[in-house]
């Protein structure tokens, strides 16, 4: 189980993403409270060192929703838990956060105050405000080894801003390999991390039925 986690969990609590935040330069992923707290007093990548930015690292950091989602989909109860935890703290303040849920989106939603984008929490977990897509993931057969590190489940429902990076994701935690073994294809051609699902249905799916047809290969762990 430890190795499944690796994918959704927070480096610097040990626990599962919340409010999950990728840094742009070299898309690794924190709880957004954990990361702000770590630039407080570094300018690098607590997993690869990597400078984020000269003067305000903050500005690199993106809240990252369909990851966010991904967690909350692959963790039963995590979503539940943390909306009790936040109406918990809204009571116990005294402060009616209905405003927030009601039709209009809050002005300056951050409140942090913090300069990337701002986040509506009352909302962002919700995607079925989104468009989906439906994929059918389906192993290159490769000959020998067909039954080892193949989906139960090969039919995922995801965002249409689903980006490759975030499917491989799902598909290394479900078979339980590291991500780098994990590559996604589409009619033979590796996908880059950063294409959107959007991207792909209307350059090579658009007028076809559902679902848009994946293929993953499964690299051999060296010795
Ligand atoms: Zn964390
Ligand atoms: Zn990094």
């Amino acid at each position: 189980m430890k190795e499944l986690n690796e994918h959704i969990v927070c480096c610097l609590c040990a626990g599962y993403f919340i409010d999950a935040t990728t840094i742009t330069e070299c898309l690794h992923t924190f709880c957004k409270s954990c990361i702000v707290k770590y630039l407080q007093t570094s300018k690098y990548c607590p997993m690869c060192n990597t400078k984020i930015h000269e003067t305000q690292p903050l500005l690199n950091l993106k809240l990252d929703r369909v990851m966010q989602d991904i967690v909350y989909k692959l963790v039963p109860g995590l979503q539940e838990n943390e909306e009790k935890r936040i109406r918990e703290f809204y009571q116990s303040r005294g402060l009616d956060r209905v405003a927030q849920l009601g039709g209009e989106d809050p002005v300056g939603g951050d409140p942090m105050g913090l300069p990337y984008s701002s986040f509506d929490h009352s909302r962002a977990h919700y995607f079925r405000y989104d468009e989906h897509v439906s994929l059918c993931l389906e192993k290159q057969s490769t000959g020998k080894d067909k039954n080892k590190a193949v989906l139960q489940q090969k039919y995922v429902r995801c965002s249409v801003r689903a980006q490759v990076r975030h499917l491989r994701r799902v598909l290394c935690h479900r078979l339980g390999l590291a991500l780098q073994h994990v590559q996604l294809l589409f009619e033979g051609e590796v996908l880059p991390d950063h294409m959107t699902m959007k991207q792909l249905w209307l350059s090579h799916w658009f007028g076809k039925p559902a679902p848009l047809l994946l293929h993953y290969s499964v690299k051999e762990k060296r010795r």
